[in-house]
């Protein structure tokens, strides 16, 4: 069901769309590849495929839906002789703009390519087409006694081609790492149509340029990922959730480099400010402490019940050291799903405060955690705006979460220049403008602050030799 404010926009770009200007002949050759079924070209079909989570919309000329390598590799030779852009899509659940077509073309729906092809019990290793949904695939290894560490926020949703594209973070990335880390072997397609494999299904590899790493984050614009071999490892027996109040966010910030300078490895380690608590509790009602300043949620797990308890007391000697008022540790696995839950929908609830959400994805060393927090307060306090902060902070990776109304030009104006701030004091920080959003559309003016004119152009040349006519996802943050 759609919302009044959602059908009403549908139907204005619905009225006001231009018509699709993939010729006829290019609409024959790609429904020889894949079928009339899977080549989508009405308005209505175009307009879903508009958005990702992002709040950018372009309308794609076309959507094809191919079911092989070989039939992506087809699709991008013809994309190279008509020069047409084509737009890798999974589920369009990134927050960078990163999978919609800005320049027009072809999305390239990956979501029938969706079967987890092996899993190998005795190597620890799973094989998968590039549109499984990365729950299916935790769910499926978890019966074997085994995990997918990856969890972003967006697990159910996400497929694991997009969280290669996108090297997606998540909750537990503190301990086991990001999605790079579980890479093993990677097949592709370049723009110019060959197919390639980087990568071995072993526990090292340095034959040749470590090109499934190169691709691993590249968004989409130097090849479509066809297959992906991830690394498993033993699920954990035990585990510890505590949560901590604070009077204020930074007192939290603080209290996490705290932790971690400590030595001590949380599985999971995040924060929810006063804003996010207050809204997630409106939302769920799971008993949250309303009052207070911010909430640390913090998970410890391993094979030893003794090491693990070991571990939350030692978190709670810190935690006590600094400023937490009240320290809890779940009683039981209920009351642990509840602290999890918290922070599973803190989105979710952020979303209803006012009717557009823009999420946001600074990360900055440990030791500049209370800073950043500090930071992001007084940018909303000069530029008059809502925003409620929640993240990852065990890395250091927060999402300042603003929440506005893009119909009000002033406000916007004000957002623009609070997102300009928020990046301006990550690097100011010693951090980056993404943790693990990607650059995608949306970042793409900021990237060089960054990094800098000459790495720019050094990933413009690996780009160029790639994708002479810069075919794949073009417009993507170069
Ligand atoms: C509620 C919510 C919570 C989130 N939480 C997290 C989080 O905790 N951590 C995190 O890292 N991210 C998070 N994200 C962001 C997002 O889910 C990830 O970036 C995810 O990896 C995107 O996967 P997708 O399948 O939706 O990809 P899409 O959004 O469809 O595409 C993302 C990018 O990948 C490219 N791409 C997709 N498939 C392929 C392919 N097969 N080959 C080549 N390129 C491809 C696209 O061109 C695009 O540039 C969250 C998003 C939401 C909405």
């Amino acid at each position: 069901m759609l919302s009044n404010l959602t059908e009403l926009k549908c139907k204005r770009i619905l009225y006001t769309m231009k018509p699709s200007r993939i010729s006829s002949s290019v609409v024959e050759k790609l429904v020889s590849i894949v079928g009339g079924e899977h080549v989508l070209v009405s308005d209505e079909d175009r307009l879903a495929y508009a958005y990702d989570s992002q709040r950018v919309e372009f309308i794609p000329d076309a959507v094809v839906r191919p079911g092989t390598a070989d039939d992506i590799a087809q699709i991008m030779r013809i994309a190279n002789e008509e020069l047409f852009p084509v737009v890798p899509r999974g589920s369009g659940t990134g927050l960078s703009g990163g999978s919609v077509a800005s320049q027009g073309g072809v999305v390239l729906d990956l979501s029938r390519m969706n079967r987890i092809v092996e899993i190998d019990l005795g190597n620890l290793h799973a094989v998968c087409q590039p549109g499984v949904i990365t729950a299916t695939l935790a769910t499926a290894v978890e019966k074997h006694g085994l995990l997918y560490p990856p969890d972003p926020g967006s697990i159910k949703v996400s497929t694991l081609g997009g969280n290669v594209a996108e090297n997606a973070g998540g909750l537990r990335a503190i301990k086991y790492g990001v999605t790079r880390n579980y890479l093993m072997q990677v097949c592709a397609v370049v723009p110019t149509g060959e197919e390639f494999v980087s990568g071995a299904k072993t526990r090292k590899c340095v034959a040749g340029y470590d090109l499934a790493s190169l691709l691993c984050g590249s968004e989409g614009t130097l090849a479509v990922i066809t297959e992906i071999t991830v690394r498993l490892v033993p699920f954990p027996r035990f585990r510890r959730s505590l949560t901590a109040v604070f009077e204020t966010a930074s007192a939290a910030g603080r209290a996490v480099s705290e932790i971690m300078a400590e030595g001590l490895t949380p599985a999971t380690l995040e924060i929810l400010d006063q804003r996010t608590i207050q809204v997630v509790e409106d939302y769920a009602h799971l008993g949250l402490p309303t009052e207070a300043g911010a909430l640390l949620l913090a998970e410890f797990d391993g094979f030893s019940e003794t090491a693990v308890a070991d571990e939350a007391e030692a978190a709670r000697a810190v935690l006590e050291r600094s400023s937490a008022q009240q320290i809890r540790e779940a009683q039981d696995a209920e009351e642990r799903e509840r602290i999890w839950e918290a922070r599973r929908v803190a989105l979710a609830a952020l979303a209803r405060v006012r009717p557009t959400t823009i999420l946001e994805d600074v990360t900055v060393p440990l030791p500049k955690l209370s800073a950043m927090i500090e930071r992001i307060a007084e940018i909303a306090r000069s530029n008059s705006l809502l925003i409620g902060t929640f993240g990852h902070a065990g890395d250091g990776n927060l999402h300042p979460t603003i929440l506005t109304d893009e119909r009000d030009a002033e406000e916007m104006e004000r957002v623009e220049k609070a997102i300009a701030q928020l990046f301006e004091a990550a690097l100011e920080l010693g951090g980056t403008v993404s943790g693990e959003h990607g650059i995608g559309f949306a970042k793409a003016p900021f990237l060089p602050k960054e990094v800098g004119e000459n790495t720019i152009e050094i990933m413009r040349r690996i780009k160029r030799s790639l994708d002479p006519n810069n075919i794949l996802n073009p417009g993507k943050f170069l």
